[in-house]
């Protein structure tokens, strides 16, 4: 759980100005859209927002001391509701937003504003979106609705035009290490985000050295694969027994960087303009090939809790880059 206890990462600074501006003058939305990078914090600002309307002596932060501010931060003030999806489910369903809004009619139990923050707003499904409109539409007074989400345009355009939006973005390398630093002790946070990519947050309950052994692990048998040193079946055998998740995650990251040209082994596109079958142009695996892969390694990590053969997903993928099979689909655009 990500609550204000946590140092405030530097990279929020002109959000929370926001904010507390808002808190300041009265002028508190009714429902907030915070759009945030994976991994970049938007709990923690949803959690920080909460702090600010419920703190009882209403100034631009939340003073961090009254019982407002420290029951918000331990997760029991009667006023604050957090809603994400069950554990069984990756859903926010309607009957958890049915719970909320009735909820949020009720008169507040500290006389103050009562708080609602859903996370990841991407997970409600489509029944509970619309639940949520109606609350929406009309809003108890002194009522905050918080969504935060990664992927907003999953969510309808009627919600979204219902709800200011504040951007978070991914922060800066030395920024996030900088804070990790301070939020968890000095370890080689470099690395750890060198793998997860700039998702501090991710990061946050991880163990940095074992995060980087796997990036790497993971990183050499990708690029073993292209260069045909590895064999295909076992690398997805060992992939589909430990560490999934996040070797999916380094996967994406690994093509994404690939995509942008300035992966380690400068790239697909110079490699494969290098490679001797491609005297015919354009390299094999095509930018629309590149980006294919792309999605169907989301879709695996997306279904991770569905009952699928991962590894023979993972082999089909994995024999997409051996030399052998590339060199075949060369011709094709
Ligand atoms: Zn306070």
């Amino acid at each position: 759980m990500t609550t204000p206890t946590i140092p405030a990462p530097p990279w929020l600074s002109a959000e929370m100005a926001a904010l507390g501006g808002a808190r300041e003058s009265g002028r508190v939305p009714h429902a907030l859209l915070i759009h945030e990078a994976p991994g970049a914090g938007g709990d923690w600002l949803a959690a920080w927002a909460a702090q600010l309307v419920l703190c009882t002596k209403g100034g631009a932060t939340p003073c961090g001391e009254c019982p407002g501010c420290r029951r918000a931060a331990a997760l029991q003030h009667p006023d604050l509701a957090w809603v994400r999806p069950l554990e069984e489910s990756r859903q926010i369903r309607i009957e958890q937003v049915r719970e909320l809004s009735a909820d949020l009619a009720l008169t507040s139990h500290a006389g103050g504003y009562k708080v609602g923050i859903l996370t990841p707003a991407d997970a409600l499904n489509r029944f509970a979106a619309n639940a949520l409109l109606k609350t929406l539409e009309e809003p108890a007074p002194r009522t905050v609705l918080i969504l935060v989400a990664t992927q907003p345009s999953r969510l309808p355009p009627t919600i979204l035009s219902r709800c200011q939006r504040l951007r978070v973005r991914a922060p800066e390398r030395a920024a996030a290490v900088a804070w990790l630093n301070a939020a968890r002790g000095k370890a080689d946070w470099d690395a750890a985000l060198e793998v997860l990519g700039e998702a501090p947050f991710l990061a946050l309950n991880a163990d940095p050295s074992q995060l980087a052994d796997i990036g790497a692990d993971t990183r050499s048998t990708l690029d073993a694969l292209l260069t045909g040193t590895t064999d295909p079946v076992g690398a997805a055998e060992r992939w589909a027994r430990s560490d999934l998740p996040l070797r999916l995650l380094c996967f994406e990251i690994w093509l994404t960087e690939h995509i942008r040209g300035g992966g380690p082994t400068g790239g697909f596109l110079t490699e494969m303009r290098a490679a001797p079958y491609l005297s015919g142009g354009g390299p094999f695996l095509n930018i629309r090939e590149q980006f294919g892969m792309l999605d169907e390694v989301r879709d695996l990590r997306a279904t991770l809790d569905a009952p699928l053969n991962r590894g023979l997903a993972l082999e089909a993928l994995f024999r997409r880059l051996a030399p052998a099979s590339r060199a075949r689909s060369g011709g094709r655009g």
